[in-house]
């Protein structure tokens, strides 16, 4: 850690509405996320917890007074596009001291957890870099900014990050849509060779099974109508239940699909491994549960799965999602894969693609394999050259790509449910999603929004599909959709 006064204009009252006379204006927080929807969950709650603090969020980092990065470390690009970021937003705060008025730069995710003061080191119009464990600290960290210190701190915190954050605001809820994401579980014990999540998130922690239904019954009260269970091994979950005993994720499920008002419910990311009898029989068992499975594999080769320590093999993998299959006949999967990793042969790789074809991925998401500095792959021989990697992924994508079309092409006619989000972008027309989170764009009254509805699909898009109302709403169900 590390103070100093910088001399930096200071226009900007701390505490703030501490203004002499007495006309403070609020302060505006810019919050950008890089990398997953963990990124977007803290990111949220970084806003819910500054807003008492007199923060207002905006969407243009130029008007801000703080912004904050909310950065991603998993491959060398994410990371590389932070410092990008940060030299774009230097000059926005050169900008404003030439007015007079102070923006603060806050470094905060994995990025920050990960490379702490080298941060400062390297981009020296950074006033704070915070760990992924510390938001709830964000106002009072900010505090001693304003006093003059620049501050690092990553350090992993006893106190409960969960419990000191703030909660969603209905008003904040009411503006980020009817589907939200919330974080049940962080971290992870696996150790997976080629990950930095173990590093830079830390031990596997669930947050306990009443406050997550807390949560989640706000968020229906502020009218979100699905949600998304979110922890980097999701499934690993194991928070402390209503009976005193920690529960499983098929539990924590169960529980929340009795929340009024929710009526889709999905989880990401699971590990394999972590795939217990509970959550298979959970999507069996609860029709609110999506049948839409995200289930990372990353290499269909033994050897390659033993190398990156997956602790489990391409039989496992293939086995539970047979088991998952027999629970309900619609069930689709995704899945994330890397190509190139060290020692991965040209036989290794067509393993992979062998794979792929005995699954039948509805889409999947391929990268290509990026040693990551302190994990135990980056340091392994054998790494795989840049152009056979590349060449690789492109061999792999045009397999996924072809699924991804087939898949979606079996749904042109069909009627399937949508849950309709937002407005589209032609006047009278709805945007909403299937169960498999294709976009279907629809023409339909905008009291829908929320609703569940029964829609044909009259055309597959590239990336959205187009469909009809199967069922014109009568007045009555209009009303109750407004209510
Ligand atoms: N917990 C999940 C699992 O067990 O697969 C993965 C979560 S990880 C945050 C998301 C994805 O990033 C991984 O599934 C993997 O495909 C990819 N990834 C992680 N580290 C990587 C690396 N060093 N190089 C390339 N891709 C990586
Ligand atoms: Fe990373 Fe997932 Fe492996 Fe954990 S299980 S180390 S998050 S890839």
């Amino acid at each position: 850690m590390d103070g100093r006064d910088k001399g930096r204009p200071d226009r900007l009252d701390w505490p703030p509405g501490s203004h002499r006379n007495g006309m403070s204006r609020p302060h505006r927080v810019h919050v950008k996320s890089f990398g997953c929807q963990m990124n977007v969950y803290d990111s949220h709650r970084m806003a819910d917890t500054l807003a008492p603090a007199g923060y207002r969020e905006t969407a243009e980092a130029a008007d801000a007074d703080l912004v904050i990065l909310n950065t991603c470390h998993i491959r060398e690009k994410a990371a590389e596009k932070v410092y990008s970021e940060i030299g774009r937003i230097r000059v926005l705060k050169e900008e404003a001291a030439a007015q007079g008025r102070r923006m603060v730069i806050a470094v905060a995710g994995c990025v920050a957890q990960a490379e702490g003061e080298e941060i400062i080191r390297r981009a020296g119009a950074v006033d704070l870099v915070v760990g992924s464990q510390n938001y709830h600290r964000l106002p009072g960290l900010l505090a001693r900014v304003h006093a003059g210190e620049q501050i690092v701190d990553t350090e992993f915190p006893v106190d409960d990050k969960f419990d000191a954050l703030a909660a969603p605001r209905p008003e904040a809820i009411a503006s980020r849509g009817i589907s939200a994401f919330v974080t049940v579980q962080e971290g992870c014990d696996k150790f997976c060779t080629f990950c930095v999540v173990p590093y830079t998130r830390g031990a596997e922690v669930s947050r306990p099974v009443e406050k997550i239904a807390a949560e989640v019954e706000r968020l229906a009260e502020a009218n979100v109508r699905e949600v998304t269970l979110i922890g980097q091994n999701v499934n690993a979950y194991h928070g402390l239940g209503a009976d005193g005993r920690p529960a499983t994720l098929g539990k924590l499920l169960h529980r929340l699909a009795k929340v009024p008002g929710i009526v889709r419910l999905r989880y990401m990311t699971s590990h394999p491994r972590d795939m217990d009898d509970d959550l298979i029989a959970a999507h069996g068992d609860l029709p609110a549960l999506m049948p839409y499975v995200h289930l990372p594999v990353q290499s269909g080769s033994d050897r390659i799965l033993a190398a990156m320590n997956r602790r489990h093999t391409r039989q496992d993998y293939l086995d539970v999602i047979a088991r998952l299959r027999a629970t309900r006949a619609d069930l689709a999967f995704t899945s994330d894969f890397i190509v190139g990793f060290p020692g991965e042969s040209e036989d290794d790789f067509r393993a992979t693609l062998t794979l792929v074809e005995e699954v039948g991925f509805a889409t999947a998401y391929s990268f290509t394999y990026s040693p990551r500095p302190g994990t135990p792959a980056a340091d392994m021989e054998d790494q795989v050259p840049d152009e056979e990697k590349s060449d690789r992924l492109q061999r792999l994508q045009a397999v996924i790509t072809r699924q991804w079309r087939a898949f979606n092409g079996q749904f042109a006619g069909r009627t399937v449910e949508v849950l309709l989000e937002k407005p589209g972008k032609l006047p009278g027309q709805l945007v909403g999603r299937t169960p498999y989170l294709q976009a279907v764009q629809v023409m339909a009254p905008r009291l829908l929004i929320g609703s569940v509805v029964p829609v044909t699909i009259t055309e597959i898009g590239t990336n959205t599909l187009f469909g009809a109302l199967a069922e014109q709403p009568s007045t009555r169900e209009l009303t109750a959709a407004g209510a």
